[in-house]
Order: structure tokens, then C-alpha cells, then sequence
């Protein structure tokens, strides 16, 4: 079998870049072994363009915010389902410096943070605990993830452009302008395996910084839908069939992808902490996520292996930075167009060098 790009993973990444590459008229193929817990599947599905205690935009905000909104909806149409909303986020600042940090970013431009009515924040207080007001961080938008990896699989089942198996990188054998594994012959093969790219030597060496995040999955009936909650890191995001997935934590030091004990303990009593409406905790679940140190992707093709890429590392955002990255890299593969320097991968040009 011959085609252009053979792409290893079908996370966010592997679905926007070969969507986009579909798009542009190129035959490509996905070999994805359906990991139950990846990152993608773990995650509550939130683009949320402010971060910290600093309430701070997060990188590329502005731009990102208008180009997700319009690759969702495309990739939607695609999939024939809606898979992007702009609910915003109600947030709840957990002291009273989070509450003038808050404060002091209304009227900023572009403008993420707005008041609540008085009104709203009484409709509250029978379901949570809270003690400095609300705010409403708007545009926030939410993802329905597992729709979008579905609809994109049964697509690319349809094309013959998935393969559903394990990726065995022993078999790969890569040449200056192509590669071949098993009976596949593909001008370039793109690493969009997670954490999973990281294991192949000709990534290893990259500044990467894996990640773990758990949540709790609950039935909170009471709880007004299609809103997310946001306490400070906790937050509470619409899951699926009428559930509420309640997370995160971001731990570097992690023995394996298990849901813990702690987080469990923990969180289970956050919860009981902020939320006054009866509950019950249904399920645990747990993931890492392919971060980086720099806390920017790897985008682009290994300096010496020039027919090897990669399309990972994103972290806490791969909402955002997948569908704007995904339709750079493709841009650049069909009509050279440059990357965005700090997300190009040829940053590590040296390192990656290295033998
Ligand atoms: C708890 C949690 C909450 C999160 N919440 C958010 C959020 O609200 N918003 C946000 O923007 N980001 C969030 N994230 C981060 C986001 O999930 C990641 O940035 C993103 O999903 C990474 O996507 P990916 O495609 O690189 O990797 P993955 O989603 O891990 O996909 C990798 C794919 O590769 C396949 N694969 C791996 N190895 C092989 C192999 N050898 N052969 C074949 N296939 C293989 C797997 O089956 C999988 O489908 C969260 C992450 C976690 C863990």
C-alpha cells in the first residue's frame, strides 16, 4: 500500500492533522490501537482562555479562541454532529485575592472576564458553597471529545484510511525521502502516539515533562447543565449521559496512568466541600498528559531523519493548540509554509542531532 503520510495515533492530533491533510487531497493513513484511557479520552474537553493566579491570558488566546471555534464547527460538519459549544465557565475565586485578580482583568482587551448579576450568583447558593462572588469567563468553549474521536474513526474506517493495531516502531524503516512499515510504503510517517512518541529514539531526547491528571466522574442531578464550574484548580464539567466530570491535579511524579487512592480521598472530600446538592461519585479516571518542559508543542520534522515527524506535546491544551498546529503542519507539508518558531521542533535542532 502506498500513500502520502502515514500518521501513528488518533488522539486530538492524529484526528485534526489527518483531517486536514484529507482535506487538502493527500491519501494518508492512521494506525491508532484505541488506548481506552488516552489523554484525549481522559480529558474534560475545556478551552478556557485564562490560567493561574494571576488570572493570565494564555498563550496565543485571541488567535486560538476564533480559530478553534471555526475548526471545530468545520470538523463537525464533517462528522455530521455539533461537537463545540461556548458555554463559559462560572467561576467561583476561591479567596479574596483570586477575587481582585479576578477584579482586575474586567477591563482588560480583549475581555475574558465579566460580572455576574447579583440575580445569578443567588441561584447558587443552594447548590454550592462559595464566599467571593462569581465571575464569568467568557468566550469559554466545550469540547464533546469522545464524538469527535468517534465521528473521525468511522470516517476514516469508511476512506480504508485506519488501521486498528498496535504501531511495532521495530518495523519502521526510514529512509531519507520515505519510509515503509510492513507492506506500507508513505513519503512520511507523523508521530501522534502521546506519550507513547516519546519512547522511540528518535524523540527521546526532547525536552518532554509527562503529566498526570485524574477526575472524578459524578451524578449531581440538581446542577443546572450545559455550564462549567470552576473552583479554583478544581473545576466541573458537563461528561456524558447527565454526569459531571470533576478534576484536576497535574502531578510530574507518577508511579503509572492508575487512578490513586489520594486523588480519590482528596477529592472526594473537595467536593463534599463545595457542593450542598446531593451527589453521588459514579466512576475515577486517570490519564497523562504529553507535556512539555517549555510548556509549548513539538511540531515538525527530525533534522536528521527528515521523512520523521511529530505532532505532540500539548500539554494541558491540546483543545486549543491541536486544530491551529494541526493546520499549520499541514500548510507547511503541502505548501512549505514556515511553523510557528516557538512550536517548531527544529528548536531542539541541536539536541535532536545528538547521536
Ligand atoms: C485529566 C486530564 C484533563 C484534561 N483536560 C483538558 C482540557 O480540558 N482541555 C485541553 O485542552 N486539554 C486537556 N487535557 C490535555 C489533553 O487531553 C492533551 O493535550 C491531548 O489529549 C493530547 O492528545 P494527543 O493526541 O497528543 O495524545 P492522546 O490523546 O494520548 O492520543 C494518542 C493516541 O495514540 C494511540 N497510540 C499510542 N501508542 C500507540 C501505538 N504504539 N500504536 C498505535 N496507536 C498508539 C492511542 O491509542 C491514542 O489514541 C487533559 C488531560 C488530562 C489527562
Amino acid at each position: 500500500m502506498q500513500v502520502d503520510y502515514l500518521i501513528i495515533g488518533q488522539g486530538i492530533c492524529g484526528t485534526f492533522l489527518s483531517h486536514e491533510l484529507h482535506q487538502a487531497g493527500k491519501k494518508i493513513l492512521v494506525i491508532d490501537e484505541s488506548q481506552p484511557f488516552s489523554s484525549t479520552k481522559v480529558a474534560s474537553g475545556v478551552i478556557n482562555p485564562v490560567t493561574g493566579r494571576q488570572v493570565s491570558t494564555t498563550w496565543m488566546a485571541e488567535e486560538l479562541m476564533s480559530f478553534t471555534w471555526q475548526a471545530y464547527t468545520h470538523i463537525g460538519n464533517t462528522i455530521g454532529s455539533n461537537i463545540i459549544q461556548n458555554c463559559g465557565i462560572l467561576a467561583f475565586p476561591p479567596s479574596q485575592q483570586m477575587r481582585e485578580a479576578y477584579d482586575g482583568k474586567m477591563n482588560d482587551t480583549p475581555a475574558f472576564i465579566h460580572p455576574v448579576a447579583a440575580t445569578t450568583v443567588q441561584e447558587y447558593i443552594p447548590l454550592f458553597h462559595f464566599f467571593h462572588g462569581a465571575v464569568h469567563i467568557q468566550p469559554a468553549y466545550h469540547i464533546d471529545l469522545h464524538t469527535l474521536l468517534k465521528g473521525w474513526r468511522h470516517q476514516l474506517l469508511t476512506q480504508n484510511s485506519l488501521l486498528e493495531e498496535s504501531f511495532d516502531a521495530t518495523l519502521l524503516q526510514l529512509h531519507h525521502d520515505r519510509v515503509i512499515y510492513k507492506d506500507i510504503q508513505a513519503e512520511k510517517i507523523i508521530f501522534c502516539n502521546g506519550t507513547n512518541t516519546f519512547q522511540h529514539p528518535l524523540w527521546q531526547k526532547l525536552p518532554y515533562s509527562l503529566n498526570k491528571g485524574e477526575a472524578l466522574i459524578a451524578d449531581i442531578p440538581d446542577l443546572p447543565p450545559n455550564q462549567i464550574y470552576k473552583f479554583g484548580i478544581t473545576t466541573l464539567v458537563p461528561w456524558y449521559d447527565g454526569l459531571w466530570w470533576v478534576g484536576s491535579t497535574y502531578d510530574n511524579r507518577f508511579e503509572d496512568a492508575l487512578p490513586t487512592e489520594i486523588f480519590l480521598k482528596k477529592k472526594s472530600a473537595e467536593l463534599a466541600s463545595l457542593v450542598k446538592c446531593p451527589y453521588t461519585i459514579v466512576d475515577h479516571i486517570a490519564s497523562i498528559r504529553p507535556a512539555t518542559v517549555e510548556r509549548r508543542p513539538f511540531v515538525g520534522f527530525h533534522p536528521q531523519q527528515p521523512a520523521a515527524g511529530i505532532f505532540n506535546g500539548m500539554g494541558t491544551k491540546g483543545c486549543s493548540l491541536a486544530p491551529y498546529f494541526a493546520h499549520q503542519l499541514a500548510q507547511h507539508l503541502t505548501q512549505n509554509t514556515p511553523t510557528t518558531p516557538a512550536a517548531d521542533v527544529k528548536r531542539f535542532g541541536s539536541l535532536l542531532s545528538l547521536s
